[in-house]
């Protein structure tokens, strides 16, 4: 019988309302249920809701360095626990154990430098125009905070929200994806331990549809911060706009990779490859454009070709192998019908473009790397998210072209170019359409200390990660103290 994981809420590991569980199965052994997880819905999230709004007056109160000072605990533990941590997330989310180490460790950084921005959270101060009289800023908490997160970083992006929201004062009520709870269960797990206290940090399992729209919903969430599909974000705005309440949006990704004919072109491989058939493509930043100058289009695919060939796809937890699998296979048919859609549009399959379905990886959703050539602008492979292994290649005549190219598309996330030539690196900078641009590295690699998000449709113009995610998640409140001992009138007794 697979082990039965809990809610926590209020303090207490619990089941669900309902009583009812749902799976959480292994992607690469579909047949190994990895745990079984309370099926929750609004009476759950009601009451998670309820603690959190209780636990925010006494949380609200504690010095931030305090509040800092368990993150850092949580941290400690965690780097104690990485390797567990990390067969854990490679056995519900497939992706290769060298990966899993890198998202654990993203959380570790992260928990680091929240626990220290605990003792920074500046704002600002600025003279008064009066005499006597002092002009402050402050940064206060929020209150209830709603966190709704995809599978691909199921430690990563559930730390990028819940610490910056937990040491600027604010309460959480989180919902995780109900394809990664554990990763998810694992940093409640930590946080308990290192002292969280009851109701400050509450984690909801369950459905979307149920669990995440009752959040969204409710009354007492003050604010909504939810990374994943764009078509769900617009909805999860529209409600909670609807109610006033704040809302960070991180959305979907359709990133290229720009290589110029003065490129370091075994450099720029490398970075295809993992910016492509990394985390099986299923990232917001993952490379799904390739972006070729006609000079080298040839000589590139070839050596693309005979790197892609060595890639080993299988099992994450055999760590010979480079490529996970696809999250279920509800995802492995999204992708192929992508790859059907890109044959019939007219590109040219130069690799992969089938399942992989024989021998080691009967029992997974195995998707082999796929690459298409000859791919224009108006194709469907070109323009949409497809989420998966699979690479559009373009050829453009010259850097003014790449970069046309580069923003015909409804997302803005991550960008890259590979050059020797400064003055198109820094004209790239400038011009790409993104929130993140990588000048000689592929379009993966955010570190927890910078802002990390996207223009257009990537997002709403919130950032996760660096110092404006503290922004976010805290009121400012503003303050004037007076002492003339008579009453001053701004704009009217100066002038
Ligand atoms: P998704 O289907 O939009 O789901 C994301 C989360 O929202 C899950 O927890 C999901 O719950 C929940 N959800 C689903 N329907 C909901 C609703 N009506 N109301 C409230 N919550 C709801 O996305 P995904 O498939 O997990 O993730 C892939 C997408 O995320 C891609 O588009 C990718 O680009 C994007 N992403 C963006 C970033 C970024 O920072 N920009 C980072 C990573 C991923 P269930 O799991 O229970 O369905």
């Amino acid at each position: 019988m697979p082990k039965k994981y809990l809610n926590y809420i209020d303090g207490e590991w619990c089941p669900a309302e309902s009583g009812e569980w749902f799976e959480n199965r292994n992607p690469a052994r579909w047949s190994e249920v990895v745990g079984l997880f309370p099926k929750s819905d609004s009476r759950d999230v009601d009451r998670a809701v309820k603690a959190a709004k209780a636990a925010f007056k006494k949380w609200r109160l504690v010095p931030a360095p305090e509040r800092g000072a368990i993150l850092k605990t949580a941290g400690d533990i965690m780097v104690e626990r990485k390797e567990a941590l990390a067969q854990d997330m490679t056995r519900e989310m497939g992706k290769v154990l060298t990966e899993t180490r890198g998202d654990v460790q993203e959380a570790i950084d992260t928990f680091y430098y929240a626990a220290v921005e605990g003792r920074r959270l500046f704002s600002h101060t600025a003279p008064s125009e009066m005499r006597n009289k002092m002009n402050m800023s402050f940064r206060i908490p929020i209150g209830v905070a709603g966190l709704i997160t995809p599978w691909n970083f199921p430690m990563a992006i559930p730390s990028w929200k819940s610490l910056p929201a937990l040491v600027c004062g604010n309460t959480v009520v989180f919902k995780p994806a109900s394809d990664t709870p554990l990763s998810s269960e694992h940093l409640v797990e930590i946080l308990t331990e290192a002292g969280i206290p009851p109701g400050v940090m509450n984690i909801v399992h369950g459905g979307g549809g149920s669990v995440g729209t009752s959040i969204v919903d409710h009354p007492d969430v003050n604010l909504i911060s939810f990374t994943g599909s764009s078509e769900i974000g617009k909805q999860i705005n529209s409600r909670a706009g609807a109610k006033l309440k704040r809302v960070s949006l991180e959305l979907g990704g359709k990133n290229a990779q720009i290589v110029m004919d003065d490129a370091d072109l075994e450099l720029a491989i490398e970075g295809t490859l993992w910016g492509a058939f990394g985390t099986t493509g299923q990232r917001c930043t993952a490379t799904s454009r390739l972006i070729l100058h006609e000079n080298i289009h040839d000589k590139y695919i070839e050596m693309l070709l005979d790197a892609t060939s060595r890639l080993t796809v299988g099992d994450g937890l055999d760590e010979s192998n480079k490529v996970g699998p696809a999250i279920n296979e509800g995802q492995r048919n999204i992708v192929h019908d992508y790859v059907e859609i890109g044959k019939k549009e007219g590109a040219e399959l130069i690799c992969g473009g089938h399942p992989l379905t024989d021998g080691k990886n009967s029992d997974g959703w195995f998707y082999a790397p796929t690459i298409f050539s000859g791919v224009t602008q108006k194709m469907r492979i070109f323009k949409e998210e497809i989420f998966g292994p699979v690479l559009s290649v373009i050829k453009v005549k010259d850097f003014a072209q790449a970069v046309e190219v580069h923003n015909d598309c409804i997302y803005g996330l991550s960008s890259s170019i590979y050059t020797r030539n400064v003055n198109n690196a820094f004209r790239a900078i400038r011009d790409l359409e993104a929130g993140i641009t990588y000048v000689n590295g592929p379009t993966i690699g955010a570190e927890c200390h910078m802002p990390f998000g996207g223009v257009k449709e990537t997002g709403n113009g919130h950032r996760e990660g660096g110092w404006p995610v503290y922004e976010f998640y805290s009121e400012i409140k503003t303050v004037y103290v007076d002492f003339s001992e008579k009453l001053q009138r701004a704009q009217i007794d100066n002038y």
